[in-house]
């Protein structure tokens, strides 16, 4: 059976700032969906920090207008709610007024694959908070190049192949679609750049799909920066693709990532519960893993796949990582470089009070003499 799964996300309002979206909030967005009917065959409605996701299955296809639409409506209905709620940040990534067909450029996350089902569909949708899509390549990269990692590589005949990877540059919004393993140190000199290189796709060398994720970017989008572009992606697993521990385990080492609060620090991924809030201790950066398993497009779960103890010991990595990066303050690299600051226009500003204060340097004499000592040694 062919099945299409959409995930697409949207922070359309938070408790008390960016914390986590409301009941009413996510009730809303529930009953919009609930009212489709049978446009869809499943569907499950959580949240990751202020984003709330809505994972979905059905037969229309990839970006399809009736799917996407009904995604833009429930964000609609979470945003009126929101903003009567006086939410923080009521309908933030939604940048347009009405929908026009296709809800991506809109300022939702979107990722979505089309499959023909196999007889143990399995998949997995990592969603994250407070960071940005190339968080996701560092566990990307353990996941598809790198045997130390991912021993799948070796001993799966598929994996052992390489995959195909695609890869956004999101400043230029161009795709390359790459190839391992002839072309390794290409994939690596793109990954090495999160902010500007991210993995849009990943799929088997015959041509199957194993992983979507969202690559928009809402600073280009709306052409100025209106919030971290929280990413999601999904990634099929089992069979000819990585294991499911594969696939969760890449996140076991919380690495250094661009959000956190304002926008503006580089502090790690801390793998959390689904339906977690942001915590408000800076807003550590965090992902969720949602384990669904999925039969003639009728979803089991999710299992919630960083719940078990040993990922508690995970999350002490990672607090105690975040409070090492917070304790230098300002300095980068706690901070990011100047173009990734989410409050870049406060930063410019004073800067050019700094800027306007700088005088050129005076020659100085004493080293005028010293020179001219050099030229005449005798
Ligand atoms: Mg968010």
């Amino acid at each position: 059976m062919r099945i299409t799964v959409s995930v697409i996300k949207a922070d359309v309002g938070g408790i008390g700032g960016h914390t986590l979206p409301s009941d009413g909030l996510l009730n809303a967005i529930r009953k919009t969906v609930k009212d489709a009917g049978d446009l869809l065959i499943d569907h499950y409605i959580g949240y990751c920090g202020d984003d709330s996701h809505i994972v979905m299955t059905h037969t229309k296809g990839i970006d399809n207008k009736e799917i996407h639409q009904l995604a833009w409506n429930a964000f609609m209905a979470g945003t009126k709610v929101a903003k009567e709620e006086g939410l923080y940040g009521a309908g933030q990534d939604l940048l347009k007024d009405s929908f026009s067909g296709n809800i991506k450029g809109m300022g939702p996350g979107v990722a979505e694959m089309e499959f023909d089902e196999r007889p143990n569909e399995v998949f997995t949708v990592f969603a994250a908070d407070k960071t940005e899509p190339g968080a996701f390549n560092y566990p990307i990269y353990k996941l598809f190049v790198d045997a130390l990692s991912n021993t799948g590589l070796i001993v799966n005949k598929s994996l052992a192949k390489g995959v195909n990877i695609n890869i956004m540059d999101v400043e230029e919004g161009k795709i390359a679609n790459l190839s391992l393993w002839e072309d390794k140190p290409i994939i690596e000199a793109a990954l090495m750049y999160p902010g500007r290189y991210v993995v849009d796709s990943v799929y088997s060398k015959d041509g199957e799909p194993i992983l979507d994720a969202s690559t928009d970017r809402l600073h280009n989008i709306a052409g100025m920066y209106v919030g971290k572009d929280d990413p999601i992606c999904i990634i099929r697993t089992q069979k000819n693709f990585p294991a499911t521990e594969e696939a969760g385990s890449v996140f076991n080492n919380p690495h250094y990532v661009a959000g956190n609060t304002r926008g503006s620090h580089n502090m790690p991924l801390m793998p959390v519960k689904i339906n977690s809030a942001a915590t408000i201790n800076f807003c550590i950066p965090i992902v969720e893993a949602l384990v669904f398993s999925m039969h003639n497009g009728k979803l089991t779960g999710p299992f919630d796949g960083f719940s078990t103890p040993d990922w508690d010991y995970i999350r002490e990595i990672a607090t105690k990582k975040a409070l090492a990066m917070r304790s230098q303050g300002f300095i980068h690299p706690a901070t990011l470089v100047p173009s990734e600051l989410e409050y870049a226009e406060g930063y410019k500003a004073i800067m050019d009070v700094l800027h306007s204060k700088m005088k050129p340097v005076q020659a100085q004499p004493q080293n005028d003499q010293r020179k001219e000592s050099y030229e005449d040694p005798d």
